[in-house]
C-alpha cells in the first residue's frame, strides 16, 4: 500500500528532519505562536478578543487549549474585522449563506497567496488517488476564478493530469457524453450527485470510472458501498469546507479515514458542551487553526463537524494522525426525547441505498411533523418506493422511547433526475414558527 503522498507534503513544506508527531507538534507550534501574533496585530477581532494573551507564554499546545473559541457567527457579524489585509490584496470573496432564522452570511477571504497553499495541498491531495494516466472530471462550482473547480484543474495541471472541470451536475446526459468522449477515469464531487449519475447512467459509469473522491461533510456508507459494490469503483473520501480554505483532509489508499492539511491547518476534536480536548478514539466537534493564511487567519475555529481521530496507526504507515470520517453536522438532526435525536446522517443511510431515489429533502415542520421529499427519476418510481421508505421511517422510529413525529413521505416538486442544491451543505430542514 503506498504511503499517503501528504506526508511527503508536510516534510517537505515543514522541512522537518525526523518523520515522526513530536517535531511536527514543534513546528505546529510554533507557527500557531506566529498566527497568533499576526492575527492580533492585524485583525480587529483578534486585537480586542486576544487582548492580554501573550503568545510568548504559550509553551505547549496544552497551553494553547486556554485560548478562546472562534465561531462561524463570528464571522457573520462582521467579516472585514477578520481581515489582516488591505482589500486590494483580496483575491476571492466566497460569500456563504446561512439559511433559517439564526446567523448572517458569512464572508471568507482569500489572497493569492493563499489559493496559491490550497493548490499546493490539492496536488498532493489528489495525487493520492490520481497520476499521469488518469483524466479527472470534476462536478464541483468552477467558473469563478479561485473557485474550488478552478484550483483542482490548477493543481492536476501541476502534476500533468488533464481536467474538465464540468461544474455541479444539473445535466446527467451532458455530464455522461463528456466522460465517454474524454475518457475520464475520475471524478470530484458532490456525494448524492454523483450517485445520481451513476444510477442515471450506469453503463457510462460502469464503463469508465475507476475512481472517485467525494466531499462533503458526511459521505454516506451507501454511496461508497454502492460504487464500490455496483462499479468497482475505489472511493476516495474529502473533508474541507470553505473557512479551512476548501482542503482539510483526505484518504489514502487505506482508505479508513482523512490524513489532515497539517501543515497549514492545527486540528483539535473538542468535547462541544464543554469545549475540552477530547481523548484519540472519542468523538467530538472538530476545531482547527489555520498556520499559514494571510487574508483571514483562524483561531480555534469551531466548525459544528462531529469526528474524531483514530486512536491507532493507519495501515498506509504514515506517522500523520488519522482522522475517521466526518459524522456530519451537530446541528443536522431532530429531537426525539430526552437525549436521543434522529442524524441526517441515519435517513441518509436508510434512504439511498433506494435505487429509484435521486435525491431527498427533510422537513420538520409545526406539530412536529416530519416530511421527507423524494426525488425519484418518474412518479412510477416514487410510487414504487414510497411504501418501502416509510416502512423503513417505522421501524427506525419504533425502536425510539420518546416522542415521535408524524411522518410524511412526498414527491418532490420537479421529479426530474436534477439535483437542486448545490454546494450546499444537506440538513434537515426546520420550519418550525414554534420553537
Ligand atoms: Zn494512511
Amino acid at each position: 500500500m503506498k504511503l499517503t503522498p501528504i506526508e511527503q507534503w508536510i516534510m517537505q513544506k515543514t522541512g522537518m528532519k525526523e518523520r515522526n508527531r513530536k517535531a511536527l507538534y514543534a513546528w505546529q507550534l510554533e507557527k500557531i505562536k506566529g498566527t497568533i501574533a499576526y492575527a492580533k496585530e492585524n485583525s480587529i477581532f483578534y486585537g480586542e478578543k486576544l487582548e492580554g494573551v501573550e503568545e510568548r507564554s504559550i509553551y505547549t499546545l496544552e497551553s494553547f487549549q486556554d485560548i478562546p473559541f472562534t465561531f462561524p457567527r463570528d464571522i457573520g457579524r462582521n467579516p472585514l474585522d477578520f481581515l489582516c489585509v488591505p482589500q486590494k490584496k483580496v483575491a476571492r470573496i466566497v460569500t456563504l449563506r446561512t439559511s433559517g432564522t439564526s446567523g448572517e452570511d458569512k464572508r471568507i477571504f482569500f489572497t493569492e497567496e493563499d489559493l496559491d497553499l490550497t493548490v499546493d495541498f490539492f496536488k498532493y491531495g489528489m495525487s493520492c488517488l490520481t497520476d499521469e494516466r488518469d483524466k479527472v472530471l470534476v462536478l464541483l462550482p468552477g467558473s469563478a476564478y479561485g473557485s474550488i473547480g478552478d484550483l483542482l484543474k490548477k493543481a492536476l495541471a501541476l502534476s500533468h493530469i488533464e481536467c474538465i472541470v464540468h461544474g455541479v451536475l444539473s445535466d446527467p446526459e451532458k455530464a455522461a457524453r463528456c466522460i465517454e468522449e474524454m475518457g475520464i477515469t475520475c471524478i470530484v464531487g458532490i456525494p448524492i450527485q454523483v450517485l445520481c449519475l451513476s444510477r442515471v447512467k450506469s453503463g457510462v459509469f460502469r464503463n469508465n470510472i475507476k475512481k472517485v473522491l467525494l466531499s462533503t461533510d458526511y459521505v454516506p456508507d451507501a454511496i461508497i458501498n454502492e460504487l464500490t459494490q455496483k462499479f468497482g469503483c475505489k472511493v476516495f473520501n474529502h473533508y474541507g469546507m470553505t473557512e479551512m480554505g476548501y482542503g482539510g483532509g483526505v484518504e489514502c489508499e487505506a482508505l479508513s479515514g482523512y490524513h489532515m492539511r497539517e501543515g497549514d491547518i492545527y486540528f483539535e476534536i473538542v468535547d462541544p458542551d464543554t469545549g475540552k480536548v477530547v481523548e484519540n478514539g472519542q468523538y467530538g466537534e472538530v476545531v482547527f487553526t489555520t498556520l499559514t493564511r494571510q487574508a483571514m487567519p483562524l483561531i480555534r475555529y469551531r466548525t459544528g463537524d462531529i469526528a474524531s481521530f483514530s486512536a491507532s496507526d493507519c495501515a498506509c504507515g504514515t506517522f500523520l494522525n488519522t482522522m475517521k470520517k466526518v459524522l456530519g453536522r451537530i446541528e443536522n438532526r431532530i429531537p426525539l426525547g430526552e437525549n436521543r435525536f434522529l442524524h441526517l446522517r441515519e435517513l441518509d443511510e436508510i434512504i439511498l441505498p433506494f435505487e429509484e431515489i435521486l435525491d431527498y429533502k427533510a422537513y420538520l415542520k409545526d406539530g412536529y411533523k416530519f416530511v421527507l421529499e423524494l426525488t425519484a427519476e418518474n412518479d412510477a418510481a416514487f410510487d414504487r418506493v414510497k411504501g418501502r421508505v416509510m416502512r423503513e421511517m417505522e421501524d427506525l422510529l419504533s425502536n425510539q422511547p420518546g416522542c415521535r413525529p408524524d411522518v410524511a413521505v412526498i414527491p418532490a416538486a420537479e421529479c426530474a433526475p436534477v439535483i437542486i442544491n448545490s454546494m450546499i451543505k444537506r440538513k434537515i430542514i426546520d420550519c418550525r414558527k414554534e420553537r
